[in-house]
């Protein structure tokens, strides 16, 4: 192989997503095993000065594409941008966050370059030579291991919160090198209408290291300002079984599931979730798992390393209490 192992940057308000640094911890130990460059790719406008803190999380070599156009993520002007530098420098390896924008640009990129994808890896090895993905499959009820035969570059999806972050190394420097982008009328489709939702304030569902998740047991919309408030103490995200969703106690976006978002928190709490094989495929790679449901017989139970037996309405406040004397 030759090219170097790639490393999509998504960054965000001026800052990396979490799972870049996930991806570079990874990337370092290919890179070493292999023999290649490890490479991260910034692209976006002013991002020149956020680019270059990458060599102090491994990187070798930053390849930077700024532009106006690129101020905000399009599908279009993103993939143009990315596939345009891996025609030039022909990378081994790239791999991207399992976050919205990553689904949506490597699959894109993939298709430009011609090559495979290996979608929500959740683990990345070296196995005769050749790289190895550990991916979920039947909503996460078993995992295969994968390889590329012939596709090149290999490129990969990573789900956030499943590998270690690179190492910090202060003052480590990577070269960073700017690549120019120019786009054609028409290349870039225009946003004609704009959706904003507004934030909570609390840590991304994806990113999140602590989420409190709430269910149908929750009975109302307003009953989630309990899960709000053992949220804000433990400085957790917030989620949602389907059921929740569907019955309009919170937004889609905060549903977490097959159908809704894969996360892989230090720690989940369900709240009033049954634990249904389509929530288990969101939330079942959490590290530590505690569900609070009435029902002795639930399901949650069976995944659960720690589990309460009671009302959650008496629960949560109580464990929302004890944890605000820490
Ligand atoms: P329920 O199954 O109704 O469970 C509610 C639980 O709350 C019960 O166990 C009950 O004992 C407990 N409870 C009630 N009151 C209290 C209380 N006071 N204190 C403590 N416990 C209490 N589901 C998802 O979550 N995410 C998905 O992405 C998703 N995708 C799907 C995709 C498909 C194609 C299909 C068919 C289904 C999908 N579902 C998904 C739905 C899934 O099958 C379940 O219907 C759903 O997860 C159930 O949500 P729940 O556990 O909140 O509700």
């Amino acid at each position: 192989m030759a090219g170097g192992i790639w490393v999509y940057a998504e960054n965000q308000n001026g800052k990396f997503k979490k799972v870049t640094f996930e991806m570079l911890g990874a990337g370092r130990q290919l890179a070493d095993q292999l023999g290649e460059e490890l490479c991260a790719v910034v692209i976006g406008h002013g991002v020149g000065e956020l680019a270059a803190t990458l060599g102090e999380y491994g990187a070798d070599k930053v390849y930077v594409v700024d532009s106006p156009e690129l101020a905000r993520y399009t599908t279009d002007g993103y993939m143009l941008a990315l596939s345009k530098l891996a025609r030039e420098h022909q990378p081994a390896v790239i791999f991207l966050g399992y976050t919205v924008q990553g689904r949506d640009l490597a699959a894109h990129v993939a298709q430009r370059l011609g090559t495979g994808l290996c979608t929500d890896c959740t683990g990345v090895n070296i196995e005769d030579g050749q790289i190895v993905f550990t991916r979920p499959i039947y909503a996460g009820k078993a995992f295969v291991e994968a390889v590329f035969a012939e596709a090149r570059p290999v490129m990969a999806t990573i789900r956030p919160n499943a590998l270690p972050a690179a190492e910090f190394q202060p003052g480590r420097k990577a070269q960073v090198i700017e690549s120019s982008a120019t786009f054609g009328a028409g290349d870039i489709r225009q946003v004609v209408r704009e959706i904003v939702c507004q934030a909570s304030g609390r840590p991304e569902l994806t990113e999140a290291d602590i989420i409190v998740s709430g269910g149908r047991g929750m009975k109302s919309a307003e009953n989630f300002k309990i899960l709000e408030e053992l949220a804000d103490v433990l400085g957790a995200a917030v989620g949602a079984s389907r059921a929740a969703v569907d019955a309009g106690y919170v937004p889609h976006s905060m549903q977490v599931g097959q159908t809704g978002k894969t996360v892989s928190p230090q720690l989940y709490i369900a709240c009033g979730i049954s634990g249904a094989i389509q929530h288990l495929a969101g939330m079942s790679s959490s590290k530590v798992i505690v569900a609070i449901n009435k029902d002795p017989e639930a399901n949650i139970f069976k995944v659960a390393d720690y589990g309460i037996v009671g009302d959650l309405f008496e629960i949560v406040p109580l464990l929302t209490q004890e944890f605000k004397k820490l």
